[in-house]
């Protein structure tokens, strides 16, 4: 029997593709805010996978990519569910913000697992980790070069230590085709240096980067 609902995302029936926006109850700073969504549940069972970008809100391209994906992929076709959030950094967006999220000035991307009495961006990063990214055994989160930057296409993944995850990551990374690929450390242990240059086009599973 299919799940009516994943988290705060209603799902449409099997075979069919729904939009619409939702958000996370309970907590007036997030509260005030509403995330665009596109889901498309196909008719056969499947894996479920998770499409989001704009967690920095002025990397167009990423988000552009997500919104196609969400309109253009075939519910027939689909086997399993597909969920597409094409704009995490929903405050940042309309102030063209760079990098960061106007509501903390903090990097939404650096901010996971996040904390659920903490600041704006840590409870978003907490409520979306917690309410919907677990429920997905895939995800894949779409970047591209921010306003001031041009780069090359590549992804970064980040290695678990769960073989058989790892495996899976590898090959999430591998399909997508790009030359370059980076390594990213184990939750934790994290390398000092920020991504903001290059900053990830796309990046697999786990989340985030
Ligand atoms: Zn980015």
């Amino acid at each position: 029997m299919q799940e009516s609902s994943l988290g705060p995302i209603p799902l449409p029936a099997a075979g069919q593709r729904a939009a619409g926006r939702f958000t996370f109850t309970g907590d007036e700073g997030l509260a005030k805010y509403e995330w665009p969504y596109i889901a498309i549940v196909g008719k056969v069972s499947g894996p479920t996978v998770l499409i989001t970008a704009g967690i920095h809100a002025a990397e167009y391209t990423g988000i552009e990519a997500a919104i196609r994906l969400g309109r253009e992929i075939d519910p027939a076709r689909v086997h399993g569910i597909v969920l597409v959030i094409p704009l995490l950094n929903r405050p940042g967006f309309y102030e063209r913000s760079v990098y960061v999220n106007p509501e903390d000035g903090d990097n939404l991307n650096r901010l996971f697992p996040g904390r659920a009495d903490g600041t704006w961006g840590e409870r978003f990063a907490h409520r979306l980790l917690t309410e919907i990214v677990v429920r997905f055994d895939h995800a894949i989160d779409l970047h591209a070069g921010d306003l001031v930057e041009e780069l090359t296409p590549f992804v970064i993944y980040r290695e678990t230590g769960d073989s058989a995850l790892d495996e899976r990551i590898t090959r999430m990374a591998n399909a997508y085709g790009a030359r370059w690929a980076v390594r990213s450390a184990p939750a934790g242990r994290r390398q000092s240096s920020d991504w903001r240059r290059p900053s990830p086009s796309s990046s697999a599973s786990p989340w985030p980067t």
